[in-house]
């Protein structure tokens, strides 16, 4: 039964015709998140969600500016502090994690466009220096899917992952993409030492990550820089203090690094292990002065705290992904459930 009530309310969202969403559409801003957009194979990408091509992500630019007026974050920042009046259907386009394709692929085509951004970048990953661990794990299910693996290297590893506590999948490819962080970084080397894959070369060869110097091109171009954390953390592992501390470290160094006088961070994942002490204290102590989370198109109890919608959870056209969004905030809106709150 609930599946055939799915499939009709998936038909009749479908053809509900875009401007009347749009009607519907009275949201404070509309905030959308990528990652990366590359016309190429991304190993380190590619088993983790389905990222966009040029053509696609020019697409979705052109439905953007057609439907929406493209914000800055200063204007965001502006509201925020002084409850600045937006232009209507505001919207911000947003970028995580400081991939070099943010440079070399997404930069020109913004800069064609005339089109604002912030780029969300972890401290630890700039220049290269560090591999984030959903991007090892990637790499090592793309080594293993083209190469496949030993029944000795296969034993090897899950007794690695049970000596964790952590759980064996029927699928290696599974095991790997389910590590969490923290308990298990060092899992990602083992591995990796075992079956010969180089996590050391990659970054070298490849360069995933954007450098200091494309990170100054980019603010003198005039795209806004906000912090992700260090490494990409998992923030459930975390009390409140070490959030906060966390969130205020990352800020501040990036700040001095690259002289940024306003004070933003999306939250790496999303934003659900941080309490409702966490915003009020972010405020007294002004360590931050508006956060990123990414639930969709859905307004926050934590003012400050602005809910963004992931354009790379499928392939779906860029009104598809605009429609699914905004008929999941209906259904939440019908159950009384669209305001996110927290304890
Ligand atoms: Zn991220």
């Amino acid at each position: 039964m609930r599946k055939i009530i799915k499939k009709v309310a998936k038909g009749v969202l479908s053809k509900t015709p875009t401007s009347c969403w749009l009607r519907f559409a009275k949201n404070s801003v509309y905030i959308p998140f990528y990652h990366i957009i590359t016309d190429d194979f991304a190993p380190h990408i590619h088993h983790l969600y389905k990222y966009r091509n040029t053509k696609k992500f020019e697409d979705d630019l052109d439905f953007f500016s057609k439907n929406f007026n493209l914000i800055d974050i200063h204007q965001l920042l502006d509201f925020a502090r002084e409850k600045k009046q937006l232009p209507p259907r505001p919207l911000l386009l947003t970028f995580d994690d400081g991939l070099r394709e943010m440079y070399d692929v997404v930069r020109p085509i913004l800069l064609k466009k005339s089109c604002p951004a912030v780029f969300f970048i972890n401290n630890s990953f700039v220049d290269n220096k560090d591999l984030f661990y959903k991007n090892k794990a990637s790499l090592l299910v793309d080594y293993i899917s083209k190469n496949g693996i030993g029944d000795g290297d296969l034993k090897f590893i899950n007794s690695l992952i049970e000596a964790a506590q952590m759980p064996v999948n029927d699928e290696l490819k599974n095991t790997i993409l389910s590590l969490k962080y923290l308990k298990n970084t060092e899992i990602f080397d083992d591995i990796a030492n075992r079956i010969g894959v180089s996590f050391d070369d990659f970054l070298r060869k490849t360069k995933p990550y954007l450098t200091s110097e494309q990170i100054s091109q980019m603010q003198q171009d005039g795209f806004a820089i906000g912090a992700h954390s260090f490494e990409h953390q998992w923030f459930g592992n975390a009390t409140t203090d070490e959030q906060i501390a966390q969130i205020g470290t990352s800020i501040n160094q990036l700040a001095d690094k690259f002289n940024i006088d306003y004070k933003i961070f999306a939250f790496p994942f999303n934003d659900h292990s941080v309490s409702h002490t966490f915003f009020e204290e972010v405020e007294n102590k002004n360590v931050a002065e508006i956060t990123f989370g990414a639930d969709g198109i859905l307004p926050d109890e934590a003012p400050k705290n602005f809910q963004r919608f992931w354009m790379e959870n499928s392939h779906a056209s860029v009104e598809q992904i605009f429609k699914t969004e905004m008929g999941r905030k209906l259904v939440r809106r019908l159950k009384n459930k669209d305001l996110i709150t927290r304890d």
